[in-house]
């Protein structure tokens, strides 16, 4: 009797390991295969690239983005793609945490050979997280982050001149986003929060090639392939709310392994009544940036952040709008 059972693609090798997704007992090189060929397919499926595209991997040496870049350097050399890829990193500027990861990107940058750019906070909003947390406490900070990392990667992206930025954002993450705006009643980010190429009034496209992995099938895959990636978890991440989505998520995950692609393709299937008002898309007419409002909420962020009042923009944006367009009137009588 042999230590495992066969691999079930009958390839003749010893299984090594059960995938999450699909329950099959497969060998390694099957599991690569299988693994990378999803990707592949979401890549088709869903027409995220054409030949000579210019594409920006978000990277933040975590494992997600470790196995982006990883695979999508494979699939282009595999299928001739012809893309041009780059490693597009922002450094928030979180001591013991985002300068850590940064030494895995850089490692990870020679190791597949792709050109990188790293952006900070502190270079284009004249902020570090530090700072941040230092004046406004532990309790939005991630609002801050978050608002201010989706700019800095349009930034980036404009300053590399790419068509798309591809994010790590892998199957787990979709579902748990689907679960939170369900949660929170936002109908406007419900809609759009599985699809698997997102873009805004001349804002960069960007794209989820990992959309279908499995946050477990994501860890074999580095494993297996002894990828280098960076694991510690940010210091200053408190996400209450998506910690309980994430756990019941993982809960319903234990009882029935497809619950993770069933709320995706829930939410690939939800339509939005014809009459339900949705924000439109438009450029902040202070930084240019795309924003659902006259000015986006990274202007109104940082203004609070300059002007000592960081609760502006957080919550009710009635009094923020007010103190904005009373500025941006000054501004336009300089
Ligand atoms: Fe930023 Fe919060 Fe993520 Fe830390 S946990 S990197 S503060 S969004």
């Amino acid at each position: 009797m042999p230590p495992f059972p066969q691999c079930s693609t009958k390839c003749g090798k010893n299984a090594i390991l059960k995938r999450p997704k699909t329950g099959d007992t497969l060998c390694k090189e099957c599991f690569f295969l299988a693994f990378e060929t999803e990707i592949h397919d979401t890549i088709i499926n869903g027409k995220l690239f054409k030949p000579g595209d210019k594409v920006a991997i978000g990277a933040s040496g975590g494992k997600d983005s470790t196995v982006l870049a990883y695979v999508l350097k494979t699939l282009n050399e595999r299928y001739k793609y012809e893309l041009d890829l780059f490693l597009l990193s922002i450094d928030e500027g979180i001591t013991g945490y985002r300068d850590d990861s940064l030494k895995t990107v850089t490692r990870n940058k020679v190791d597949y050979g792709i050109p990188l750019k790293i952006l900070s906070y502190k270079e284009l909003y004249g902020w570090t997280m530090d700072s941040i947390v230092a004046e406004i406490g532990r309790k939005n900070n991630c609002t801050f982050c978050g608002v201010f990392r989706r700019q800095a990667l349009d930034r980036g992206a404009v300053i590399l001149k790419v068509d798309c930025i591809a994010t790590g954002h892998n199957a787990d993450d979709i579902a748990e986003t689907v679960l939170m705006n369900i949660l929170r009643g936002d109908i406007a980010r419900l809609q759009r929060c599985t699809s698997v190429i997102t873009t805004g009034a001349d804002s960069i496209m960007r794209c989820k090639p990992l959309k279908y992995a499995y946050e477990k099938e994501i860890v074999m895959y580095a494993y297996f392939k002894n990828l280098v990636y960076f694991s510690t978890e940010c210091i200053y991440a408190p996400n209450a709310y998506r910690g309980h989505a994430r756990a019941f998520l993982k809960d319903l995950e234990k009882i029935r392994p497809s619950s993770i692609i069933d709320i995706i393709h829930s939410g690939e299937q939800l339509q939005v009544k014809a009459n339900v008002k949705m924000p439109e898309r438009r450029n902040c007419t202070l930084c240019g940036f795309v924003s659902s409002q006259d000015i986006c909420k990274a202007c109104i962020l940082l203004e609070g952040l300059n002007r000592g009042l960081p609760k502006l923009g957080i919550g009710k944006s009635s009094k923020a709008k007010k103190i904005m367009n009373l500025n941006t009137d000054k501004r336009n009588k300089i």
